[in-house]
């Protein structure tokens, strides 16, 4: 008898959370993983790194024990001796009271992020961090930027259905790699060029697979897509391509607004992108000339110290043309807003308390350095309590978050099913489940499908849950909260039916739960989110950000980036590589495999230029930092961009430092977000 397939859900960073199915060799084996055909966005594809599951979790290097750090930071698995679970979690409980006796409740810093997108097993932490009162985290590492451009327009964070986009004449791939970063996208635009010959545009600094695929490809300036979509819209309102009764009638249209974009010419725009006039004008001439088009908003936007204005001002086109009147027109950046969860269980927002400090955690250096810029009046961070994310390579100025976790008054207790970096620095280090070891439900931010997953193998070893740890410290720390006393399913449970959804079993049974809008809603046919239900070609940056004071009033390029000078001529971009996922990944045979090494792209013309080879050493650098990798020539971007793609471990450059070194901590207007695209760096031959 065959092994039997069950169901499950990708808990990845990826907007796509696909609907899985994974062969189950025995309690403790999976074998293959795929996609369900029978989800209609998944459709049957999911990504290679996610089909070779079995490599990343049948890994010989998974952590299977509780530890505790007996040697030096930094040094790896050496440097831990084995512990039993009731010995860390007392060492850790511990620890923790003694902090907060010393220095208050604040000086805990519970830190997590996206390495699991499961509501469970991502945002439980904040009921442990709520309850006692801990420091709050703003999460600013991935949308912030996005969402601000986003709302700042439309009011609301939802878009397309995006399986309209087989109803799509034209698809606008902006900002995004989806062949790389979530393939799904691709089954779609497929689909639309085969059925209808849809034309396919792609708008990215370099290029990448998915602009091989384009009809026409758009290598902006990174950082400089405000300008193309102004000059966009100045083409198509002079050649009588925009359809001015939707635009009166659904936006705060005016004659300023007219004025305004009359002067972003493409020839004002050819300078700032670093497109040619006839580039700027074909886009524009083509978008206007398809009704039914449908502009896919990719994360590349948040991550410009500019990026809110520029997705506002990419947004503009779908407004300006009415595309939204028709099946398959508008745009989609997210969907997130359309899920109905209320969160209070799982996140113990009950017992939030709003006026304990709140720390971006994109500044996790500077937070750990003692800057007083976050710290202001309140106590140092000395204990912190890590699940779901790998800071030491993920977070800008990682020199700094180096620097910080050394401190010796510094404890770190970090839950992983790796010896990442960040765990190699923690005091204790907890062995963790993968989402095929535990419950969880999921939103898809890039579809429209609630799913709950359940175990398809028992847990590895002593692998605990992020739940069945937040539970049992808050045993051990005196947190009380109901959902302290539950299990991961009847939180679930729970959780839906506060939120007026079907009962946990039932969505799974059903294997979904989809929560499309109807046509009217999701087309903003009745309104969109603002009090006017306009769209907002001049945003109320105030509403959105307390740093609005230097937004633009009206689209156009906002000129903030940190721009290519003489000493650091090249803009930098630190792609996402195609099968590692931020930093997971990064272990498993098949994407080392793919991936090879650290490695910058450069144009043909600067290598010349700089006497560089193809497999050259190089160093790159600015103010913060610098590092070295190798140097491939590659002729799909401007002379003065240069990509790498990651996030490599920072061990796996020359001498121990990682793109993130080079990247600011400074927070992104109107209201934070960190600039991952946004850095001038020198290059040199070593
Ligand atoms: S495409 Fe994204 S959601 Fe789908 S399997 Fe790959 S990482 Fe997971």
């Amino acid at each position: 008898m065959k092994p039997p397939f069950v169901q499950s859900t990708c808990p990845h960073d990826c907007p796509s959370t696909c609907a899985l199915e994974v062969e189950r060799l025995s309690e403790a084996r999976i074998g293959k993983v795929r996609g369900a055909k029978a989800n209609s966005y998944t459709a049957g594809v999911i990504c290679a790194k996610v089909a070779r599951y079995s490599e990343r979790v049948h890994h010989p290097d998974r952590l299977s024990k509780p530890l505790r750090r007996v040697g030096e930071k930094g040094a790896g698995r050496e440097a831990f001796e084995e512990i039993s679970w009731d010995q860390a979690l007392d060492e850790v409980a511990e620890n923790l009271l003694q902090a907060e006796q010393r220095l208050g409740a604040e000086t805990v810093w519970p830190y997590f992020y996206a390495g699991t997108m499961g509501l469970v097993q991502r945002d439980g932490i904040e009921r442990l961090r709520h309850a006692k009162g801990y420091s709050r985290q703003y999460s600013t590492i991935c949308h912030t930027l996005a969402d601000a451009g986003w709302l700042a327009g439309h009011g609301v964070k939802r878009g397309l259905d995006p399986r309209e986009m087989a109803q799509s004449d034209l698809i606008v791939i902006w900002g995004g790699n989806p062949v790389s970063t979530q393939v799904n996208v691709m089954t779609h635009v497929a689909k639309a060029r085969k059925t209808r010959g849809a034309k396919l545009v792609v708008i990215d600094p370099y290029r990448t697979g998915t602009a091989e695929q384009a009809d026409l490809h758009l290598a902006v300036k990174p950082g400089t897509d405000g300008a193309l979509a102004a000059a966009a819209v100045n083409v198509m309102l002079a050649e009588g391509l925009a359809d001015r009764t939707y635009m009166e009638r659904q936006s705060d249209w005016d004659d300023e607004l007219e004025a305004h974009f009359a002067q972003r010419t493409p020839e004002w725009a050819s300078e700032i992108t670093g497109l040619s006039v006839e580039e700027i004008v074909s886009f524009a001439r083509l978008f206007g000339a398809h009704k039914k088009s449908f502009i896919r908003i990719g994360y590349g936007f948040s991550r410009s110290r500019n990026g809110a204005a520029n997705l506002h001002a990419a947004t503009c086109l779908s407004i300006v043309t009415g595309a939204w009147q028709y099946e398959g027109g508008g745009a989609l950046y997210s969907n997130g807003g359309i899920f109905p969860i209320d969160a209070t269980l799982i996140e113990g927002l009950d017992v939030l308390d709003p006026d304990v400090r709140i720390f971006d955690q994109s500044r996790l250096g500077p937070v750990l350095c003692n800057d007083p810029r976050d710290l202001g009046d309140g106590p140092p961070v000395t204990a912190l309590f890590i699940q779901n994310t790998n800071p030491m390579v993920v977070c800008p100025e990682s020199l700094k978050v180096r620097q910080g976790f050394e401190r010796d008054d510094l404890f770190s207790c970090v839950h992983e099913q790796f010896m990442t970096e960040t765990a190699a620095m923690a005091d204790v280090v907890l062995p963790a489940t993968t989402f095929l070891e535990h419950d969880d439900i999921y939103k898809g931010g890039g579809h429209t499908h609630l799913q709950i997953a359940r175990p398809v193998i028992e847990p590895f070893a002593e692998c605990r849950s992020n739940h069945q740890v937040i539970c049992a410290l808050a045993n051990r720390l005196g947190a009380e909260h109901p959902g302290f006393e539950m299990s991961e399913w009847d939180l679930i449970d729970a959780t839906l039916r506060a939120s007026g959804l079907p009962s946990a079993q039932s969505v799974y049974d059903d294997r979904w739960l989809d929560c499309a809008l109807d046509f009217e809603t999701a087309h903003f046919s009745d309104g969109f989110g603002n009090d006017d239900k306009r769209f907002h070609f001049k945003p109320d940056w105030s509403a959105i950000g307390v740093d609005h004071a230097d937004m633009p009033r009206m689209p156009g390029f906002m000129d903030s980036i940190d721009a290519a000078k003489s000493d650091r001529p090249f803009r930098l971009v630190a792609a996402p590589a195609r099968t590692f996922l931020n930093t997971t990944f990064t272990e498993t045979p098949g994407s080392l495999k793919r991936e090879q090494r650290p490695t910058v792209l450069i144009h043909p013309e600067a290598c010349k230029r700089l006497g560089i080879s193809d497999g050259d050493k190089v160093r790159m650098g600015n103010e913060l930092a610098s590092i070295t990798l190798h140097a491939e020539t590659f002729d799909g971007l401007q002379h003065n961009v240069v990509v790498v793609e990651s996030i490599w471990p920072n061990s796996a450059f020359e001498d121990g430092i990682g793109i993130n070194a080079l990247v600011s901590a400074d927070p992104g207007p109107p209201r934070g977000g960190a600039v991952f695209h946004d850095t001038a760096v020198w290059i040199e031959i070593v």
